[in-house]
């Protein structure tokens, strides 16, 4: 296959160029094998059940790339548990939103 920046020849199982040093569709790939959805979106019952269960130190703000909030609940303990339910609640009606600005997905 083709590097998709320089158009250099690569190794079709190759994670980056070793021309140009982008990353190849081969990353993409992986980071869905993760649990991140085609587009890019997380999976809805993944952050719901990180929300459940670790939601008191931010840890479904981190996995979404919400970093800051993530920071910020991790150090008041998710809000004494407020912010972390109002999160929950938000992610089971739908409402909540990535660090991207984007809903998340469900299957
Ligand atoms: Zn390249």
């Amino acid at each position: 296959m083709f590097c998709s920046n320089c158009g250099a020849q690569i190794d079709s199982k190759a994670v980056i160029c070793i021309k140009c040093g982008v990353p190849t569709n081969n990353v993409s790939q992986e980071t869905s094998m993760l649990g991140a959805t085609p587009e890019g979106r997380y999976d809805w019952l993944t952050v719901l059940l990180l929300c459940f269960f670790l939601g008191g130190l931010g840890v479904h703000s981190f996995y979404t790339k919400k970093t800051g909030i993530g920071v910020a609940q991790l150090l008041t303990l998710g809000g004494c548990g407020i912010w972390a339910l109002i999160d929950f609640i938000m992610i089971l009606t739908g409402g909540f939103r990535d660090g991207n600005g984007n809903p998340l997905y469900k299957k």
